[in-house]
């Protein structure tokens, strides 16, 4: 089990009225889209909870043109969306906002571009940065081991067995299928993908007006990585979260913050949106979630400072770690919760922590 979650830790360390729109889109084989207002559309990824990942896209189709919000993984699941864009509109997208620098965010963005000469691409200022340094180092690293935890998953499924050596469930070999396939199809297309940077970076904020809406693009803190950015739509009352929000397990990589984290989303809270698109997992109407994800990242920073203040290690300061109470409502019964638990929260996240508490940077 160990080796099999060191050879994924690569990854990203890796309401409005609802109106259902699933009638005339449904048929994308990775997505689901619906409309959640005049203009507001999310193709939301049909993939169970794993520890692979490709991101839900949100367009914003405004009177002349179109805004989008985060590029998926791959050229080819990039090309699903815009499919499922043009069924809906033929405008141009004049921006597309990369909520932070993980691969599953911004794989897609020179598909995005060939699809839409002049598009701008958004992202904060040190997600730049990240892209061109971090975000290649862990491309390259996941290429030459990405391999081998595909053929994992497939071994696990054929006998039938999870990680944990017990029977798997229906929903872990469903997971674990989604999780080889999303492993494969970036095996395939990554070695081609070009790295297309932002044209347009911010630091704090930056508002688009198109007719009446309002788009407001903003950097609420360090969470999720050093520098993540929402998309708030107040008038709407929608608040694009990136991966700052992911359901149902939080993502707790080793690029995140878990103290800033914690006020970040305090300042997300503040928004008070009506509904909420995470980075991963099906829109959220109700804050409880978010709520849930603040008190466990406070717990786990104010626990793993307490360690390093006793002078700890960090193999110490694992075992001080208590968030059972968490880990009750995130995860429940589900084996497969358990194991995006201990790979995110636990492994990565308590070591962010660890990091955090003596000022490191990830
Ligand atoms: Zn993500």
């Amino acid at each position: 089990m160990r080796e099999s979650l060191r050879s994924c830790s690569w990854i990203p360390a890796f309401a409005g009225t609802t109106i259902a729109f699933a009638c005339a889109f449904s048929a994308q084989a990775g997505i689901k889209v619906e409309k959640y207002a005049e203009g507001v559309y999310v193709a939301v990824r049909t993939e169970p909870p794993g520890l692979m990942f490709d991101a839900n896209v949100v367009f914003l189709v405004n009177d002349e043109d179109v805004v989008v919000v985060d590029a998926n993984l791959t050229p080819s699941s990039a090309k699903e969306s815009i499919a499922a864009l043009r069924a809906i509109t033929k405008r141009p997208v004049r921006y597309l906002v990369n909520t932070h620098w993980h691969i599953d965010h911004v794989g897609g963005n020179a598909t995005w571009r060939e699809a839409y000469p002049g598009i701008e691409f958004i992202a904060h200022t040190s997600a730049r940065e990240d892209m061109l340094k971090t975000g290649e180092t862990n491309r390259k690293a996941f290429l030459e081991g990405g391999g081998g935890f595909a053929k994992q998953l497939r071994e696990k499924v054929q006998k039938g067995e999870n990680f944990a050596g017990k029977a798997l469930t229906e929903e872990e070999r469903e997971a674990y299928l989604a999780d080889a396939t999303l492993v494969e199809s970036y095996l395939r297309e990554g070695p081609a993908i070009e790295a297309v940077l932002p044209t347009l970076a911010i630091d704090g904020r930056f508002v688009l007006r198109r007719g009446e809406r309002v788009i407001d693009i903003r950097h609420l803190g360090a969470g999720h990585t050093a520098a993540d950015l929402v998309v708030h739509l107040p008038n709407e009352g929608i608040l694009i979260a990136g991966d700052l929000v992911v359901f149902p397990v939080p993502l707790v990589g080793s690029t995140s913050y878990p103290s800033a984290y914690a006020a970040t989303l305090g300042r997300l809270l503040e928004l008070k949106p009506k509904l909420i698109v995470p980075g991963h997992g099906p829109i959220l109407r109700k804050d409880d979630h978010v709520w849930t994800t603040m008190r466990m990242l406070e717990a786990l920073a104010s626990q793993v400072g307490a360690a390093v203040a006793r002078g700890e290690t960090l193999e110490q300061a694992r075992r001080s770690v208590h968030l059972e109470k968490y880990r009750a409502t995130l995860v429940g019964e589900s084996p497969q919760r358990e194991l995006i638990f201990r790979s995110y929260v636990l492994q990565p996240g308590i070591e962010a922590a660890y990091n955090e508490a003596k000022g490191k940077k990830p």
